[in-house]
């Protein structure tokens, strides 16, 4: 097992390094407390920092700790727990390779093997779409797409790229953040896993340490936040239709003013919202808004599941995260969970802002 491996375990090769050292995992959560610890470091330290902490000093240990963390998030098996720490652990192999690839070729350490960019584009199967120019990359429109759509920011959207002969040029720290992207989704591949219960059974105290810690962060919160780039597809068009002054469908009015009214907008501010719209008269719109919050009514209404948005025809534009989840707030929750601190600025302080 190389140092390469400890730091970089999501590799082809560090997997084949843990087959052919014969590992049996059972007894390593059974006798190696080390590895134990260490990838329970990585999970808590995903939440707390989004980052997987500080290496152990021993490569095997290091290496094992992965798979063993792994485990546990199959083990607790909550979604916002699994993107978080594929995140992080993308996060912490990205920082690695930067500054490695920064780094003058005195500071090099002489025996250490080192990744390049070729090797990165190989490991992901990337080394088709992406082409060295002299000073930069051209990478063909489906591989950045395929890696580019989870990240924020307008230099990220297709329409804010020059694409020349189906190719986009990008800077070699923005073929980092595809790589980065790719990392994710190899560690987010195959989870949860199925544990057999011999392994399960010596991972008790870790889970519940996970478990603890996860509603310490309160993660599953009421949503009180209104960051409109982050709504779901079929709520961007439903808000884009009523500022548009659009007619909209009375299941379709329902669905927008039931989420607004769930992620925490108030009566006013949707009345406010709605009033551009012709078709809505305030005093029906406030009704019907304080009717879905069970403030008239005795039933708090919640917005549709994703199959009922469908059958209505209120589902548009999906995309890859619609086909993990069944409801637009899971949707909105995920991408919530998913997003730094300072990308979740509230729609309603926004404008207090723009107004002082
Ligand atoms: S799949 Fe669900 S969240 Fe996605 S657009 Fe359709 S209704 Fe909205």
């Amino acid at each position: 097992m190389k140092p390469l491996h400890a730091r970089y375990p999501f590799l082809q090769s560090a997997r084949e390094a843990v087959e052919a050292a014969d590992v049996d995992l059972v007894t390593v959560v059974r006798e190696e407390e080390a590895v134990r610890t260490r990838a329970l470091d990585r999970v808590e330290t995903a939440l707390d920092s989004g980052r997987v902490g500080a290496p152990h000093r021993r490569d095997r240990v290091e290496l094992l700790s992965y798979p063993v963390a792994r485990v546990l998030v199959s083990l607790i098996d909550e979604h916002v727990l699994t993107r978080k720490y594929a995140r992080a652990e993308a996060a912490t192999a990205h920082e690695r390779f930067e500054a490695e690839f920064t780094e003058t070729t005195e500071l090099k350490s002489r025996d250490r093997e080192q990744l390049s960019i070729r090797t990165l584009l190989a490991e992901f199967g990337m080394t088709e779409g992406v082409r060295e120019t002299d000073d930069a990359y051209s990478v063909a429109v489906g591989t950045y797409l395929a890696y580019a759509t989870e990240e924020r920011g307008d230099e990220w959207r297709l329409v804010n790229r020059t694409l020349r002969d189906g190719e986009i040029e990008l800077s070699e720290s923005e073929l980092l953040v595809l790589i980065r992207q790719a990392i994710r989704d190899r560690v987010d591949e195959g989870l949860p896993l199925s544990v057999p219960d011999a392994i399960a059974s010596h991972l008790d105290a870790e889970c519940e340490q996970i478990r603890e810690r996860l509603a310490d962060l309160d993660l599953t919160r009421d949503i009180d936040t209104v960051v409109p780039d982050l709504f779901p597809p079929c709520m961007t068009a439903l808000l884009d239709q009523v500022q548009k002054g659009e007619h909209l469908e009375h299941h379709s009015r329902f669905a927008i003013a039931t989420f607004l009214t769930t992620i925490g907008m108030t009566t006013d501010e949707i009345v406010e919202l709605f009033q551009v719209n012709p078709g809505f008269g305030e005093e029906a719109t406030r009704y019907q808004v304080d009717h879905i919050r069970g403030k008239t009514s005795p039933t708090e209404y919640s917005p549709p599941a994703c199959s009922t948005m469908q059958s209505y025809g209120d589902c548009v534009n999906k995309d890859d995260l619609c086909e993990q989840i069944s409801h637009p707030l899971a949707y909105y929750e995920a991408k919530l969970d998913d997003a730094d601190e300072e990308e979740i600025i509230d729609w309603r302080e926004r404008d207090e802002t723009a107004q002082s």
